[in-house]
């Protein structure tokens, strides 16, 4: 990652999505939180690549068949953290709690909570709503740890939809977009009223169906990234484990967390070396790359608590991991193509390994059941609608290897973990991708649609999951 001064955000343009593939392939550059591409009005395909200028120049000289647009050009200064990010603490040791948009409309939400905030948030859910927390077992390299709370529910087996946040750090905003929705449930359930966000309005009756999924909430996962990266305007990605950094190269410490978990995470073994060799989106040895998956599965702890999460509550359905910034909502699978003809065809065959990710070719694709593709698919669609709704961003429902593969990402590790071990509930992996594209720090007006977009997502996949149900 280079001096955010001399980023350039571009978005590349082709006829097809093989084009692009091609291109992510062959190229090692920053596709953002994973490479994806987007289809435009009109047909034609959109991803979004973070590249400095001496890149840009390069893949210009190159003449692919590409329409190459510069979105944007360095860091402007209504995105750094000296004006986006908030100072102190608005919520005063969790004595003022916060205030969702869908209960409390206005236009000076304040800035981005910084992870000292963030606590205070939650402690001020603890004193306003009575919730009951939990602080993760696993001190992160700074001794930061963990904090999430759980509300709709009485006992652990209560609960059936679990969010996390603040994965990666400079996806700014994540945190506050699930807080400020768990304030808005509770207000709406302790006041007797409804939610409204933009043009889309819920009922109380519907405020509490959504708490009755029982949500269990991890809003920071990444403590040490997100503060390092509040500090730094560094577009901090990993987190600040700095047992594998060489001491000459700052880049080399963290781990991507995202790619960290027991999903394929042995990625030379699992997938073709065509997906590996040059891009290093799916995952990485190097200590120095943004995607360095860590010295084993769960090396890290911010892993290792999100997955003890799953063990406090055993009956987690739903699942949704809070990332940005693109306008959508993945669904499984993200190590390549899915496929519901062949049900040998599976992350745990041996006899594919070396062949998975070449997601336009079908020698290999990941097998899901067709009724699980429509549940997945249905979920995402309907939650993206809303969004959409709110306030007319473009928001839709991906497959999460819609362009490229990842290895040992959540949302493949929620919805492999009862496939690999039928003692364990099934789960449901998403990865919402709030928007809008271009850009991982918003300014404050960009944060703040966001919290009112991603209020409305979240509300209606609680909804959906309290129609399918958990049983
Ligand atoms: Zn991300």
């Amino acid at each position: 990652m280079a001096d955010p001064s001399d980023l350039v955000t571009a978005a590349l343009r082709a006829d097809d999505l093989a084009s692009l593939f091609e291109l992510a392939r062959t190229h090692r550059i920053d596709f953002g939180c994973r490479p994806m591409a987007r289809q435009l009005d009109g047909g034609r395909f959109e991803s979004v690549a973070y590249v400095t200028h001496a890149e840009l120049d390069a893949l210009r000289q190159e003449n692919l068949p590409l329409e190459i647009e510069v979105m944007s050009d360095g860091l402007a200064d209504e995105r750094r953290a000296a004006q986006t990010v908030g100072q102190g603490d608005r919520f005063a040791n969790g004595r003022i709690p916060p205030r969702g948009l869908g209960t409390h409309p206005r236009q000076d939400l304040g800035g981005i909570m910084n992870p000292d905030e963030i606590n205070s948030a939650i402690d001020g859910l603890v004193n306003e709503y009575g919730i009951p927390t939990f602080d993760t077992p696993y001190p992160t390299a700074d001794g930061s740890g963990g904090r999430g709370g759980h509300v709709g529910g009485v006992n652990p087996d209560d609960y059936h939809v679990y969010f996390t946040a603040g994965v990666h750090a400079r996806e700014r905003g994540g945190p506050d977009n699930l807080i400020y929705f768990i304030a808005d449930l509770l207000y709406a359930w302790k006041n007797g009223v409804g939610i409204q966000y933009g043009s889309v309005s819920y009922s109380n009756a519907q405020a509490l169906k959504a708490l009755s999924t029982g949500i269990v909430f991890f809003p920071l996962v990444n403590p040490d990234g997100v503060r390092w990266d509040q500090q730094t305007d560094s577009l901090w990605r990993k987190n600040r484990n700095p047992a594998s950094a060489r001491p000459d190269d700052d880049r080399s410490i963290g781990v991507d967390i995202n790619r960290n978990y027991d999903f394929l995470w042995e990625f030379h073994k699992h997938f073709s070396s065509d997906v590996y060799q040059t891009n290093d989106s799916i995952a990485s040895i190097d200590p120095s790359s943004d995607q360095f998956h860590g010295v084993s599965p769960f090396s890290e702890p911010e892993t290792r608590n999100v997955a003890w999460v799953y063990d406090v509550f055993p009956r987690i359905r739903w699942y949704m991991d809070i990332h940005s910034a693109l306008g959508d909502i993945l669904f499984s699978w993200g190590d390549d193509a899915d496929q519901s003809n062949d049900p040998s065809q599976n992350f745990r065959n041996p006899g594919y390994d070396g062949l998975r990710g070449i997601v336009p070719a079908d020698d290999y694709r990941e097998w899901i059941d067709e009724s699980e593709w429509s549940r997945v698919f249905g979920i995402a669609r309907r939650a993206t609608a809303a969004m959409a709704a709110v306030g007319g961003r473009s928001y839709g429902p991906l497959p999460a290897a819609n362009l490229y593969p990842t290895s040992g990402a959540s949302d493949d590790y929620a919805f492999s973990r009862f496939q690999v071990n039928p003692a364990v509930n099934k789960c449901y992996g998403f990865t919402m991708e709030f928007g809008p594209p271009y850009h991982f720090y918003p300014t404050l007006v960009e944060f703040q649609q966001n919290v009112v977009d991603v209020g409305a997502g979240l509300m209606e996949f609680c909804l959906a999951a309290a129609d399918i149900g958990w049983t």
